[in-house]
């Protein structure tokens, strides 16, 4: 998955992108970062980390069934393709009304 610019409306968008239809071409096989957003992998200080883009409109209504939904997409991923650090344990990070600081959601050693 690349970028590709689109000089017409002055933005980039991803190249699996389907411009005519917006469907995405790889559905439903694309990146866990697609699938798990708004929630993203991230390496703070050292450890991996599941926060989420506060960016996105929908992370301020994402509920814990959807949160559980993408820890399952998280958890079915194929780990050999991941980078060693992230196999140990996720923890969230959300910044949202009603859960502050850090919450634990799964273990992938489990
Ligand atoms: S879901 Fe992901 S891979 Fe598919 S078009 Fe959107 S950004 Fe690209």
């Amino acid at each position: 998955m690349t970028l590709v610019r689109i000089d017409e409306f002055d933005l980039w968008q991803c190249s699996l992108l389907d411009p005519s239809s917006w469907n995405c071409s790889s559905w439903p096989n694309h990146p866990l970062d697609c699938k798990i957003y708004p929630l993203v992998l991230i390496l703070h200080e050292g450890s991996p980390w599941l926060g989420i883009d506060t960016n996105c409109p929908f992370s301020l209504h994402i509920s814990r069934e959807i949160l559980q939904q993408k820890a399952a997409a998280i958890k079915s991923t194929d780990w050999a393709r991941i980078p060693a650090p992230a196999k140990s344990a996720l923890i969230v990070h959300l910044e949202k009304e009603g859960v502050d600081g850090v919450v634990p959601i799964l273990s992938l050693e489990d």
